[in-house]
């Protein structure tokens, strides 16, 4: 049963709003956080097929100030966190240096953080606060395609086809240690740990790029008589991507926007236009005259 669904990430999105608005540095972070949640969707479906004849929770993107999880298996007799990894290629792991690196068919080898001693941060916290369960980790590798080549003896890494095996043997090998209620008791305890950050980026809001943009050449459009015109493309916006230019305002500089700061970033010059755009997209403000501030709401397209 899944407690803790894993939401769309905002992470990608306020990478996605920042390569958009011009802080093209954020590209391969983008490209890095897309293949992980394809990889993280990939494995999640994995339990859908899953046949366990054992009630469990399944906490996806479990969050605290200072871990984040991919997800957590729980259930009467153990907890399991899984780390999730999709990375092509051949894959090995140091187990002097615990160094993490991938080999392509190229010949070119990069390396990434251990997700072993990821996992084992998170298995050290999790223990100081479940003392009642033992707290395993496993790190599952959601691309069929990556090789495992050379990892230290008896480190738990899988491939994300094996993951019903994995649980059904953990399954068979401990015994119930706590009493439904007790599970629901730790459950609860859990969801309270859990918090939703939102996350940061170190970007100059100075140096953003305004505008509403053209979906089809990504020019700023122009605001002409109550309608924003990609004078390129003649493309007039039907109020979606003025929508989405207001959306990544919300992810990289603020939730509140005032007429003038509308107007600054939009590029309108009259300050009833804008008030009349405003009103049209209905939303909510608080404050009065030239204290008005509207809240905008991140609008995931
Ligand atoms: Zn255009």
């Amino acid at each position: 049963m899944i407690v803790l669904p894993r939401e769309e990430s905002m992470r990608e999105a306020m990478l996605t709003a920042a390569v958009r608005r011009g802080f093209l540095e954020f590209q391969d972070e983008l490209i890095r956080v897309q293949q992980g949640l394809v990889g993280e969707f990939y494995v999640d479906r994995q339990w859908d097929d899953m046949r366990l004849h054992e009630p469990y929770f399944l906490l996806h993107d479990f969050q605290t100030p200072s871990h984040q999880i991919d997800t957590i298996f729980l259930c009467n007799k153990f907890l399991l966190i899984l780390e999730i990894k999709n990375i092509v290629g051949h894959i090995e792991i140091d187990s002097t240096t615990h160094q993490f690196t991938r080999k392509l068919k190229d010949g070119t080898v990069q390396g990434f953080r251990n997700p072993l001693n990821q996992a084992q941060r998170h298995q050290r916290m999790l223990a100081q606060c479940i003392p009642m369960l033992p707290i395993l980790y496993v790190v599952v590798l959601a691309h069929p395609k990556t090789v495992i080549e050379r990892i230290p003896q008896n480190a738990p890494i899988i491939h994300s086809s094996g993951l019903e095996f994995y649980v059904c043997e953990l399954l068979s090998s401990f015994p119930p240690l706590l009493t439904n209620e007790q599970l629901d008791q730790l459950l609860q305890q859990l969801l309270q740990m859990q918090v939703s950050l939102k996350p940061k980026l170190n970007i100059d809001v100075s140096l953003m790029r305004g505008g509403v943009l053209c979906h089809r050449c990504t020019r700023q459009m122009h605001y002409q008589h109550g309608d924003f015109i990609c004078s390129a493309c003649v493309l007039k916006d039907d109020d979606t991507l003025l929508r989405r230019a207001l959306s990544d305002y919300c992810l990289l500089v603020d939730e509140w926007i005032s007429n003038g700061q509308f107007r600054t970033f939009l590029g309108i010059d009259s300050i009833h236009a804008a008030k009349r755009l405003l009103k049209k997209l209905g939303l909510p403000y608080t404050g009065e005259k030239r204290f008005r501030k509207y809240h905008i709401l991140w609008n995931r397209q």
